[in-house]
């Protein structure tokens, strides 16, 4: 394949206009060339580097895909309506499984659905509803019996609603058998490619088992896009064991903002008195860190409230090489306040970000105006962490927002507060030179040069004019797997 007089974006530094050769797998030649005769030539396409997307549920990626999306539900009613239109399906597979419910955005503002509301629905089937930001569920009685038949699910904050946390979501998981487990993921890899996405941080498994991977290995190739997995589990050795050279990922060091489970300083606006859930001890993460480093493995953890971020700062400092040269990372990172900007830049941490969030989010008089007042002013303050000369690699965190990373670059560029935003060579590098450096994957994909692996994305007009990264089509080793040129 040969681009001729291309506009080549390099995923960082300048852009260029030069031709483009690709050989096999890879970009053999950028420059002076000559045409070749027996292979097909373009001309005056720009060319970007394939997106990574650096922080995805695969897994559940997959099965939002293949379940029940609620994502555009806007009231109680079509809440009710869609799931029992879906039943028939749900009592062939065995369960329902919604994803996406977002209370907040309802026309009965933060209207929760009870168990006994559930129930009316269906009583014969267990029905599990996660939450748009996936730190809680919904149940209704039948899945409540269906999780709960070994122990008790005690930390249940508010049974009335039905509202159940972190191990409720971890247990419902694990109900999902292993075919279609795979069928997800071949589902969601598919769904990437085409977005053009060609390699992914993939967050998998749990502490309970770490079966996912070698499903997702059984796959192999056939994902289309490349994985990198990060096993969130905190059992190091057998993370070792299973030649694995990441831990980490959504390891949950405090919840989220929508459930109120993130953990903060000073207490929620909308719920005085609560400041969210630490999952773990400081002693606890200490522990972890320490293990982590001293087995040589690359980690992250999931830290969004100020208190989370803090402590797990607290440990990196204590126990991580100077220089950061494994590449330790914090997921999510989204209320970093200017003293957790500095000591971030001063670790050389890197962070997994999802603009998404606050385009969903963080507009004004949104939700996390609600929960956190003032202090939205420094939710995923992005150009203050590029200022402070922080790495940024982006993510979609998939099914919590859409994995399109054209979508993830709009939301850079429109970050609702004003001196927040980032250019588009800015946005461009978080979504894919960044994202290779945070794997260490730096010489082999993430830009554009030679000798590098031909992931690319073609367009007919300059994205960094029309500012819409949706590409025309997809390369992904050298071959044209998606859309035509
Ligand atoms: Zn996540
Ligand atoms: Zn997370």
């Amino acid at each position: 394949m040969f681009f001729k007089d291309a506009l080549i974006h390099p995923g960082f530094g300048k852009s260029l206009r030069a031709n483009l050769l690709i050989d096999g797998e890879k970009i053999t030649r950028i420059g002076k060339v000559q045409t070749p005769s027996d292979i097909p030539v373009y001309k005056d396409k720009v060319i970007l580097p394939g997106y990574i997307d650096s922080h995805i549920h695969l897994l559940e990626y997959g099965l939002s895909l293949m379940f029940l999306d609620l994502r555009a539900v806007r009231s109680r009613e079509e809440f009710s309506d869609l799931l029992s239109s879906y039943l028939p399906q749900a009592r062939k597979l065995g369960f329902l499984y919604g994803f996406n419910l977002a209370p907040e955005r309802l026309r009965e503002l933060n209207w929760e659905p009870a168990t006994s509301e559930l129930d009316k629905v269906a009583d014969d089937v267990p029905i599990f509803v996660r939450r748009e930001d996936g730190h809680s569920v919904y149940l209704n009685t039948r899945a409540r019996r269906w999780l709960l038949y070994d122990q008790p699910i005690a930390e249940a904050d508010t049974p009335l609603v039905g509202r159940f946390n972190k191990l409720a979501v971890e247990r419902m998981q694990e109900r999902v058998p292993g075919e279609v487990r795979k069928d997800a993921f071949l589902k969601a890899g598919a769904d990437l490619l085409q977005r053009g996405v060609s390699a992914a941080a993939v967050m998998i498994a749990d502490d309970n088992s770490l079966d996912d991977v070698e499903i997702i290995r059984s796959i192999g190739d056939k994902l289309g896009i490349e994985t990198v997995l990060f096993p969130q589990s905190r059992d190091v050795q057998k993370v070792c064991d299973m030649e694995l050279t990441r831990l980490g990922g959504c390891i949950l060091v405090d919840g989220a903002f929508g459930s109120r489970t993130a953990a903060l300083r000073e207490p929620y606006s909308d719920a005085p008195g609560n400041m969210g859930i630490l999952y773990f001890s400081r002693r606890e993460i200490n522990a972890l860190v320490k293990c982590v480093e001293e087995a040589g493995l690359q980690m992250t953890f999931h830290a969004i409230g100020d208190e989370a971020i803090g402590i797990l700062i607290d440990a990196y400092e204590e126990f991580i090489e100077p220089g950061n040269p494994k590449r330790h990372r914090i997921e999510h990172a989204e209320l970093l306040l200017p003293d957790l900007i500095e000591r971030t830049a001063k670790l050389n941490l890197i962070l997994g970000v999802q603009p998404a969030f606050q385009a969903i989010w963080g507009q004004e008089g949104g939700m996390y105006a609600a929960r956190l007042g003032e202090r939205r002013r420094w939710t995923n303050p992005f150009r203050s962490e590029l200022d402070a000369g922080i790495r940024i690699a982006a993510g979609s965190d998939a099914p919590i927002t859409t994995p399109d990373p054209a979508e993830g670059i709009k939301a850079f560029l429109n970050h609702p507060i004003a001196a927040e935003r980032i250019t588009s060579g800015e946005a461009l590098k978080a979504y894919t030179y960044s994202g290779a450096y945070a794997l260490h994957m730096e010489d082999r994909i993430g830009s554009i040069k030679e000798g590098l692996q031909a992931d690319l994305l073609v367009f007919d007009d300059d994205p960094f004019t029309t500012l819409d990264f949706h590409p025309q089509a997809v390369i992904r080793r050298g071959k044209l797997v998606s859309g035509s040129i």
